[in-house]
C-alpha cells in the first residue's frame, strides 16, 4: 500500500482518495503551487490535511471563520492529528504552548485566521517556522469579484513573501473564471496550475415545484422528513420569521437566520444546527459560510435566487457527505419580476446589466424542461450527458401539449411578424406572450401588433404558460434573444428552417395551478442505485439511536456531531455489525484512533438493538 493510502486510511478512514484530490495532492507534495476549484463537499480539506502528514512536515492553513478553524482542529485530532489554531479566541498561554509545539516541528497542521497571521507577531512567527505550504482556504474572499470579499485576504500576498520556501496552495468553491484569475493575480502566483473539479452533485436531486402556498408546501416536504436537517432559504429577514413561525405552528422545531439577529443569536443557531440540536432552519444567504453539517437533506428556496452561482452555493450545502438528499425550488414567475426590477434600481448600470443576465439564467433553469443535472453542468463549463435520473425533468417529465407543432408553428410565425412590423424595435418574451394571448393593451395596440394575423391564436392559455413555451423555444435554439440592454427576441436560423420544414416539435406544458403533493417516497424508490444508500424501514430506529449516541459523545467533547462521524459510517455500523475495535476501524469514514475511542460506545447500542 501506498503511503498516502496508508495515512489515508488509518487517519480518515478512507479508501482512497477521489481524482481531483489526488491530482491536487500529487501537485502538492510535488511543491507546484496550486488553486484548486472543488464544489461543496468535494472534499477540499484532505487535500490540504493530507501532504504533512505524508511527509512529517507543517502547512500552515488560512481560514476566515473561527468556527471552522475549531471544528476542523477538532476532527483532527480525533482522528490522531497534531493539529492547532491560533485565532483571537484562545488564552495566550494556550497560544504560547501552540506556538512551541509549532517550533519544535510537532504540529503538522497549524490553523491561522488572516487577520492573525498579518500581525507583526504573526508574520515573525511564520518566518521561524519550518513551514513546507501554505494553503488558503476559502480563496474566493481574496476577491472583490468574490461574494465574500474580505480585506484582510488582499494582504496574504505580505504572507507569502514571508514564507520564501513554503509553497502556496489555494482552494475554492467559486468557479466563475474571473475569481479564479482575480484569485492568482492578486496572491501573485498567476503561473500556478489550475485544477477544477467535477461540479455535478450525483447525489442531489433537483425539482423546481410551482410556487402556490410556499409555507404549506415547506411544511409538508420538511414533514416527510422528520428528524433529518433542512434549510429554508427566504429572500427577506421577515419572510424566514414569519415562515419558522408557521413551520413551529406545524409542530417543526424550526429556527430564523438572518443578519439582522444579534452576533450572539447567529452563533448559538449555527452551533445548534451544527451539534445536531436544531434540524431545520428558515433563512437568508446570512446563513452560509462555515455551515459544514454534511447530513443537510434538504435545501428548499422558497423563492428565486438571484443567480444560479448563489443557488448553487446554496443547494451546496445538501448532502455534502454524499448521501442522496434533496434541492427544491419554489418558483413563480412573478418573484423573478420582483429581483428585475430590485435590479433595475441599482446605481451602476454596467452592474445591473450583469445582474440581470444572471437572474435570466436562474429564471429559465426555474422554467425550464430540460434535465436540471445537465443545465448546470453547462453553466459551470462543463458537459454532462442529460438523463441524469435525478431531478424532476427526467424523473417525471412535464406532459407534452396537445398540437405542439402547430402552436410553434404559430408562435414563430408572430415572431417574424411582429418583427417585421417594427424593425427598428427589439421585443421580449412578454410582450410576445400578450400578442399570442390576444391582448389589447396599450402597448400592443399602440405597436400595431393587435392586426398581426397571430394576434389572439393561443385566447386559452396563460400568459406564463405561452411564456414558459417561449423559453422552450429559446432553449432549442429556435428564437435567439440579440438584445442588450433590452431584450429582442427573433427567430434563429434553425427556427426558420423548422417554420420551413414543419418538423414536428413538442412543447412542454408547466403546471400552474396547486401542486399535488410530492411523492417523495415513490421518488425515493425510483431513483435506483442512490435509494439503496437509504435504510430499510426496520433499521431506521437503530439508525436513529446510533445518532443519538453520536450526539451524547459529540455534547461530551463540545464538538459538532460529524465530527465524531458522518451518517455513511453510522449506516455501515448498521449493515456490517462490527464488535471489535478492528472491525470498527474497517467502516467507513472510521479513523483508527475512533475506532479506538468510540468502537466500545456504538457496540453497546448495536449489541442492544
Ligand atoms: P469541502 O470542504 O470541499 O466542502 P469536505 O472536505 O467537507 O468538503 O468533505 C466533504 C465530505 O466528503 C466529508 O464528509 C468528507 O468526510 C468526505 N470525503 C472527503 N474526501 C473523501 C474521500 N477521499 N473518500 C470518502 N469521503 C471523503
Ligand atoms: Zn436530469
Amino acid at each position: 500500500m501506498s503511503l498516502i493510502k496508508e495515512v489515508l486510511r488509518e487517519h480518515w478512514g478512507f479508501e482512497s482518495l477521489r481524482p481531483t484530490q489526488a491530482q491536487v495532492v500529487e501537485a502538492a507534495l510535488a511543491g507546484r503551487e496550486a488553486l484548486a476549484v472543488m464544489p461543496t463537499g468535494g472534499g477540499k480539506s484532505l487535500c490540504y490535511q493530507l501532504p504533512p502528514l505524508v511527509e512529517g512536515s507543517l502547512t500552515l492553513v488560512i481560514s476566515p471563520l473561527i468556527a471552522l478553524m475549531k471544528d476542523q482542529v477538532d476532527g483532527l485530532r480525533l482522528n490522531g492529528v497534531a493539529a492547532a489554531a491560533l485565532h483571537s479566541g484562545i488564552s495566550e498561554e494556550e497560544q504560547r504552548r501552540i506556538e512551541d509545539q509549532a517550533l519544535a516541528g510537532e504540529l503538522r497542521l497549524l490553523y491561522l485566521s488572516p487577520e492573525r497571521a498579518l500581525t507583526r507577531a504573526g508574520l515573525d512567527l511564520a518566518r521561524q517556522l519550518p513551514v513546507k505550504r501554505l494553503a488558503i482556504d476559502e480563496a474566493h474572499c481574496i476577491s472583490g469579484w468574490g461574494h465574500d470579499f474580505r480585506p484582510e485576504y488582499r494582504r496574504l500576498r505580505e504572507l507569502r513573501a514571508a514564507l520564501p520556501e513554503a509553497s502556496t496552495h489555494a482552494f475554492t468553491a467559486t468557479a466563475t473564471p474571473q475569481v479564479r484569475e482575480d484569485i492568482l493575480l492578486q496572491l501573485g502566483m498567476q503561473g500556478a496550475e489550475q485544477f477544477i473539479g467535477v461540479f455535478d452533485r450525483p447525489n442531489l436531486t433537483y425539482r423546481t415545484l410551482p410556487k402556490d402556498r410556499p409555507k404549506d408546501q415547506a411544511a409538508e416536504l420538511i414533514g416527510a422528513r422528520p428528524g433529518e436537517a433542512a434549510i429554508v432559504y427566504c429572500i427577506s429577514r421577515k419572510d424566514t420569521e414569519a415562515m419558522a413561525e408557521h413551520l413551529r405552528d406545524k409542530g417543526i422545531d424550526a429556527q430564523a437566520y438572518h443578519a439582522g439577529l444579534d452576533a450572539e443569536r447567529r452563533k448559538q443557531l449555527s452551533e445548534a444546527f451544527a451539534q445536531e440540536r436544531l434540524d431545520v432552519v428558515c433563512a437568508t444567504v446570512a446563513f452560509g459560510m462555515g455551515i459544514d453539517r454534511p447530513n443537510v437533506r434538504l435545501v428548499l428556496h422558497e423563492s428565486l435566487p438571484k443567480s444560479i452561482e448563489a443557488f448553487q452555493q446554496e443547494t451546496g450545502r445538501a448532502g455534502r457527505d454524499g448521501e442522496p438528499s434533496d434541492c427544491v425550488l419554489l418558483y413563480r414567475p412573478s418573484d423573478a419580476m420582483n429581483w428585475r426590477r430590485m435590479i433595475q434600481d441599482g446605481p451602476d448600470p454596467q452592474h445591473n446589466e450583469v445582474q440581470l443576465k444572471k437572474l435570466d439564467e436562474m429564471r429559465r433553469f426555474a422554467a425550464g424542461v430540460v434535465c436540471r443535472h445537465s443545465f448546470l453542468s453547462r453553466y459551470f463549463g462543463q458537459e454532462l450527458e442529460p438523463g441524469c435520473g435525478a431531478c424532476d425533468n427526467c424523473l417525471e417529465p412535464k406532459p407534452i401539449v396537445d398540437s405542439s407543432t402547430k402552436i410553434v408553428q404559430k408562435m414563430l410565425v408572430t415572431i417574424n411578424d411582429i418583427n417585421r412590423a417594427s424593425p427598428d424595435f427589439g421585443f421580449g418574451a412578454r410582450h410576445i406572450a400578450m400578442v399570442l394571448k390576444g391582448s389589447q393593451e396599450a402597448k400592443v395596440k399602440q405597436a400595431g401588433h393587435s392586426v398581426l394575423r397571430g394576434h389572439g391564436c393561443l385566447p386559452n392559455e396563460s400568459v406564463d404558460q405561452i411564456g414558459a413555451w417561449l423559453e422552450q423555444l429559446q432553449d432549442a435554439g429556435l428564437i435567439d434573444d440579440t438584445g442588450g440592454k433590452f431584450p429582442n427576441l427573433l427567430v434563429s436560423e434553425a427556427g426558420q428552417e423548422l417554420l420551413r420544414s414543419r418538423e414536428e416539435f413538442n412543447l412542454r406544458r408547466i403546471p400552474e395551478s396547486k401542486p399535488g403533493r410530492t411523492p417523495l417516497e415513490e421518488r425515493r424508490k425510483r431513483r435506483g442505485a442512490a435509494a439503496a444508500a437509504d435504510l430499510a424501514p426496520e433499521d431506521q430506529e437503530l439508525f436513529q439511536r446510533l445518532r443519538a449516541k453520536r450526539l451524547e459523545l459529540a455534547q461530551a467533547r463540545e464538538v459538532p456531531a460529524y465530527v465524531i462521524c458522518i451518517d455513511a459510517t453510522l449506516k455501515a455500523m448498521i449493515t456490517s455489525r462490527p464488535v471489535s475495535v478492528a472491525e470498527f476501524e474497517m467502516l467507513p469514514g472510521m479513523s483508527r484512533k475512533k475506532a479506538e475511542e468510540f468502537a466500545l460506545e456504538f457496540a453497546d447500542v448495536l449489541a442492544n438493538s
